[in-house]
């Protein structure tokens, strides 16, 4: 089983929000200059603007929008033929749980599970459908793993001892 990432991984989401945050927040910043995997930090954004922009880019339309990243849909393609379990585990809020499937089925990447798991300690644990941090690393059965987030991939690699590639901006999409 290969656990995949989404954002930034499969899709290429930051380099979208480039352009939200100069349409629509004023924000002028060039892809390339991204730094910081701290989009309120990235983008100068207000506490009050990134509240805006978070709930933005998470709308329907703009996930929906994201092209694959370049080279991500042959690379699963070609781990699904060798029999490969496909897992994509992400971060996103549990809210765009359908359409991020939906996202994945338009684009016809294949896949045997989908995760949400509360990467980024964003999701109120109570109400939450969001698989916690603690709950998912009990899951051992990965044999390698594809994320972007540091953070992330220090923990499934120190915590769930999984071989991990990091995967670093910026990413070039598939057609633009
Ligand atoms: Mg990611």
């Amino acid at each position: 089983m290969v656990y995949v990432d989404l954002d930034d991984v499969l899709s290429a989401t930051t380099s979208t929000y480039v352009d939200i945050a100069a349409q629509e927040f004023g924000k002028k910043i060039d892809y390339e200059e991204l730094r910081s995997f701290d989009l309120k930090a990235s983008f100068h954004l207000t506490e009050r603007e990134y509240v805006d922009f978070f709930d933005r880019i998470h709308q329907t339309e703009i996930l929906m929008g994201f092209l694959p990243v370049k080279g991500a849909v042959d690379t699963v393609t070609k781990w699904n033929e060798e029999g490969w379990h496909i897992a994509v585990v992400t971060g996103r809020p549990a809210s765009t749980y359908d359409v991020s499937l939906e996202w994945l089925n338009q684009n016809a990447i294949p896949y045997h599970s989908f995760t949400i798991v509360d990467k980024y300690g964003r999701e109120n644990k109570e109400t939450s459908d969001a698989v916690t941090l603690e709950e998912f690393s009990k899951n051992g059965s990965f044999s390698f793993a594809v994320e972007d987030s540091w953070n992330m991939a220090v923990f499934l690699a120190e915590t769930m001892d999984i071989p991990c590639r990091f995967i670093q901006p910026p990413l070039e999409s598939e057609k633009s």
